[in-house]
């Protein structure tokens, strides 16, 4: 488990990795970032990878049933 390189500073911009191709920038400047209805989603913007795909923020979890 070696870090690539040391922190330069506080970590205050989050970082993303491409498993596809090993890319790695800054959240989401250096990102393709879609949102499809509920859904946000970031691809690689070098192999179109996609690397999240969540639901877009809530505040709120909808109520109902939990699994
Ligand atoms: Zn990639």
């Amino acid at each position: 488990m070696n870090p690539p390189q040391a922190d330069p500073g506080p970590a205050s911009k989050s970082r993303l990795f491409c498993p596809d191709c090993g890319r790695e920038g800054s959240f989401p400047e250096e990102w393709v970032v879609r949102t499809d209805g509920d859904r946000a989603r970031t691809e690689c913007p070098a192999c179109g990878a996609v690397v999240d795909d969540r639901p877009r923020d809530r505040s709120a979890v909808e109520p109902g049933n939990g699994e």
